[in-house]
């Protein structure tokens, strides 16, 4: 099959909603990440989201729908999780809501909530609302790999398994959505993203965090979530995070990166802006601001794909807080590095 990359008109918006009418594969641009869409009650167009990826069956889908008007056909919404939707929607907020039999088991992996979001990029917005089907969509990588953030990460991950894509450049949040479960006494943050749990206690008044959010799940343990089973996120080369004092990390990040070369590896550290000049005539990336978790969030995953599309081996990576953003930033870093960390101020 021949993908269209579609630039965002009208015209072009009206054939990607006719084409998700047909049981069609669309690549959407959102203000999380890349989404890979199908209508929702559509079984066989669902099935052909997992088989593109490559993602197990029993990791659920997202679905994404205009309003909340739109939503009360899909899942039971109780006067909690209308407030939630009323302040936070449309944003990067996905809520698990008990499902209604509408919704094909294949969407949700045959549990009892479904997933529910409404975005707020005017792209999808408009998409949906031409198509006038809900749209399930994970994000538009193949399973495994970095979320895509551009239209041309959709390209180069899928090309030739949709029927389209349309470039709505950069995602503006650039991590997936937060996922929240309202099914729950206390609603649960089961995926941090750009609303923080902070955030949401502005109209709840009590937010859990899954503690498994910043550590591999122990063995035995069920994952609340099904996605966070699986390796994320990963770029090919082997990625280890790097924490401590400032001095001991950069020190360490410095005489990790003498040895990789030394081994003639292509090596690559990742730093925040604020650090660059310590790492003069190393091969670095600057990731963001350390005092600004939005902008690592918004090019984490960009910058991952590069490592991989210039061949590096073995990459070192600052961290930073796990607060606000940062624990979102932290989540997707510490999946992408399966969960490899060295402390700076022990190894000194
Ligand atoms: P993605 O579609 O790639 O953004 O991933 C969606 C995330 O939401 C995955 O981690 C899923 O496991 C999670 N998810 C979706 N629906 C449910 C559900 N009904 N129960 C638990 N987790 C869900
Ligand atoms: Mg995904």
């Amino acid at each position: 099959m021949e993908t269209l990359l579609l630039t965002p008109n009208e015209e072009n918006l009206l054939l990607a909603a006719n084409a998700l009418q047909d049981g069609q594969l669309v690549g959407l641009p959102t203000e999380t990440v890349y989404g890979l869409g199908a209508d929702a009650l559509n079984e066989a167009a669902v099935r052909a989201i997992f088989a593109a990826k490559g993602r197990p069956a029993d990791n659920p889908l997202i679905v994404h729908v205009p309003s909340i008007q739109a939503a009360e056909s899909l899942c039971h919404i109780d006067d909690r999780s209308r407030r939630v939707m009323e302040y936070f929607c449309p944003g990067p907020l996905t809520l698990l809501l008990p499902k209604k039999p509408i919704v094909p088991e294949v969407v949700n992996a045959g549990l009892p909530s479904v997933a529910i979001r409404i975005p707020s990029h005017p792209v999808a917005r408009r998409l949906l609302e031409l198509s006038g089907v809900p749209v399930a969509a994970p994000s538009a990588n193949t399973s495994g790999k970095p979320s895509p953030t551009t239209a041309q990460h959709v390209m180069d991950d899928l090309c030739g398994k949709l029927h389209s894509i349309i470039d709505g450049g950069c995602c503006q949040v650039g991590l997936e959505s937060t996922v929240i479960d309202m099914t729950r006494e206390v609603p649960t943050v089961l995926r941090p993203g750009g609303i923080t749990p902070d955030m949401l206690l502005s109209v709840l008044d009590e937010v859990a965090v899954a503690d498994s959010v910043l550590r591999p799940l122990k063995e035995g343990e069920k994952a609340l979530s099904p996605g966070m089973l699986y390796k994320h996120y990963a770029p090919k080369g082997t990625l280890t995070l790097i924490k401590g004092s400032e001095q001991a990390v950069q020190q360490l990040m410095k005489k990790l990166y003498a040895e990789a070369l030394q081994q003639q590896k292509t090596v690559q550290l990742f730093a925040f802006s604020e650090h660059l000049p310590a790492y003069e005539g190393c091969n670095v990336k600057c990731i963001g601001s350390l005092k600004e978790p939005e902008t690592v969030a918004r090019q984490l995953f960009a910058v991952l794909r590069q490592a991989d599309a210039e061949g590096v081996d073995v990459l070192f990576s600052e961290v930073l807080p796990a607060k606000g953003v940062g624990l979102a930033v932290m989540n997707r870093l510490s999946r992408a590095a399966g969960f490899r960390t060295i402390d700076a101020d022990r190894e000194g």
